[in-house]
């Protein structure tokens, strides 16, 4: 398809996937989650960002219809070319920049990241009534994103008045052992229970153990799901 070139050829540079074997790491996951989640039930989103279509095919044949992206370049070529089938539910989990949102919005079902009134407001415009999650900076680091824990509640009833469904906060936890995100996590599952939200977006590939026992309803994994990524452009740290 010519109209779809330059995907195609980003596609190439994409490690491929064994759906056997992402399978089998899903299972696992599951164990692991249970373990620490009791009955409580945790919906995984698979993060499929610096892999091709066949990473979100293998998700998707093995359960997950949830499938995660930071970047609107990917997101728009896996999505515009049906990857996944019409089970698929796109969740944006980058940075959100204003002039990305009409691209996106045709697609995206859940965004994640929503932390400064411009970014409610781009979403609402082009995305109205979606569901939509408060990103918390968890570290308190300004280069780091979401917005700051005593501006949360603010921006869920700014996000509350525009229109958008309201699920909950999410965070990333800080850099180092797993055990470095046990605090600012509950303190987020505990935010997220004062301001009335039943969701808690939060926990990646080596921390979400610790966000599932502090109360993460949605843990977002690429790395413990699809194997390594080959590509520098990850943004988490
Ligand atoms: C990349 C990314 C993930 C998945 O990271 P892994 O460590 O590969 O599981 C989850 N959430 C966000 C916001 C990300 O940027």
């Amino acid at each position: 398809m010519k109209a779809h070139g330059e995907a195609d050829i980003e596609a190439v540079a994409f490690p491929t996937v064994d759906a056997a074997a992402v399978a089998e790491r899903l299972a696992d996951v599951r164990r692991r989650i249970d373990r620490v989640a009791g009955d409580r039930a945790v919906r995984v989103v698979a993060v499929t960002k610096g892999f091709g279509s066949d990473a979100v095919d293998a998700a998707v044949a093995a359960g997950i219809t949830a499938i995660g992206e930071n970047f609107a370049h990917e997101l728009e070529a896996k999505a515009g070319a049906g990857a996944g089938g019409t089970a698929v539910r796109w969740h944006f989990i980058g940075a959100i920049q204003r002039n990305k949102i009409p691209g996106l919005a045709p697609f995206v079902s859940v965004w994640h990241t929503v932390d400064r009134p411009a970014a409610v407001d781009a979403v609402a415009r082009h995305s109205p009534g979606a569901a939509a999650f408060v990103q918390v900076n968890l570290s308190g680091d300004p280069t780091r994103p979401g917005c700051s824990w005593s501006d949360a509640p603010e921006m869920v009833a700014a996000a509350r008045a525009s229109g958008l469904t309201m699920r909950g906060l999410m965070g990333v936890g800080p850099a180092g052992p797993p055990e470095a995100s046990r605090e600012p996590f509950e303190a987020l599952a505990a935010l997220a229970r004062r301001l009335g939200l039943p969701e808690v977006s939060m926990g990646m590939s080596g921390d979400f153990e610790t966000a599932v026992a502090a109360g993460s309803t949605i843990v977002r994994l690429g790395t413990v799901l699809f194997g390594p990524r080959h590509r520098a452009d990850d943004l988490r740290r």
